[in-house]
């Protein structure tokens, strides 16, 4: 698994560009998203989710959150261009198993003969999606065993 900073800033004004997110954006940001853009969220300004990348986050594990928060926000207003503003509010937190790295590549394990079985991200890929259908079929091969 790959530690990941993340960083959560809310502005009081519209900020990003008109994109809602971003990936691969440099050495030290790997991701960011408008977060207010989701279906049925409303605010006045930008509630922005930022993601460091993997190598960095690694070289930074035991800066203090308040520091990585700074650093993070300053690369982003660098890389995107953004007019110099201050958040309304930020805050870094440190996912020290936060990503996964290599797959397993397969959706679940499963052990009938045992009825034990486990799932997650980590079988398919890093996401939520990944997550699900492990779930999803790992529930199905348990029914399936009872039936
Ligand atoms: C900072 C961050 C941002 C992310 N943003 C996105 C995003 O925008 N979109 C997206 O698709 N994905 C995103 N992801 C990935 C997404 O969160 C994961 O893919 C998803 O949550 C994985 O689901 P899961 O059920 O496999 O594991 P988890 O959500 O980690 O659930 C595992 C559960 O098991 C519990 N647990 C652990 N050990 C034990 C134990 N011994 N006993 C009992 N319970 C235990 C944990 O408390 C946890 O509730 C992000 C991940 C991180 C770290």
């Amino acid at each position: 698994m790959q530690p990941c900073w993340a960083l959560m800033v809310r502005l009081d004004q519209r900020l990003l560009p008109e994109q809602d997110v971003y990936s691969d954006m440099s050495q030290i940001v790997r991701w960011v998203s408008r977060n207010n853009s989701k279906p049925g969220r409303t605010s006045g300004g930008d509630h922005i989710v930022v993601h460091a990348a993997p190598t960095w986050t690694r070289q930074t594990e035991d800066m203090e959150p308040e520091a990585v928060a700074e650093e993070l926000w300053a690369e982003v207003s660098h890389v995107l261009s953004l007019p110099p503003v201050r958040p309304a509010q930020m805050a870094a937190h440190l996912w020290r198993h936060g990503l996964c790295d290599t797959p397993l590549g397969e959706t679940y394990m499963f052990a009938r003969e045992h009825m034990v079985g486990v799932g997650g991200d980590w079988c398919r890929g890093r996401l939520a999606e990944h997550a699900f259908e492990s779930g999803a079929a790992l529930g199905g091969a348990i029914v399936e065993a009872f039936s």
